[in-house]
């Protein structure tokens, strides 16, 4: 029976081999990698406009106190109705 012992030990070693593997790259972690998860995801985030709906990028809306608008003239409508 001495290839099922030899079996069992390979697969232990390689299991204690894999789990050293991970929690080195854990330590070593983030510099030379990949970059940090933080990065701008590929979708961009569509705001909608408060005044009439419209969904635009947020890189192209107009924002106010974490309200978005399609454009200035929108912001200044809404706010003129919402605010005193
Ligand atoms: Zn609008």
């Amino acid at each position: 029976m001495g290839l099922i012992r030899l079996l069992i030990l390979a697969a232990l070693v390689y299991l204690v081999w894999r789990f050293a593997k991970r929690l080195l790259a854990a330590t070593n972690g983030g510099d030379d990698q990949r970059p940090a998860r933080s990065a701008e995801p590929r979708g961009e985030t569509m705001i909608r406009c408060q005044q009439c709906g419209l969904h635009v990028p947020e890189r192209e809306a107009f924002k106010h106190r974490g309200l978005g608008f399609c454009s200035q003239e929108h912001q200044r409508q809404y706010l003129e109705h919402h605010e005193p």
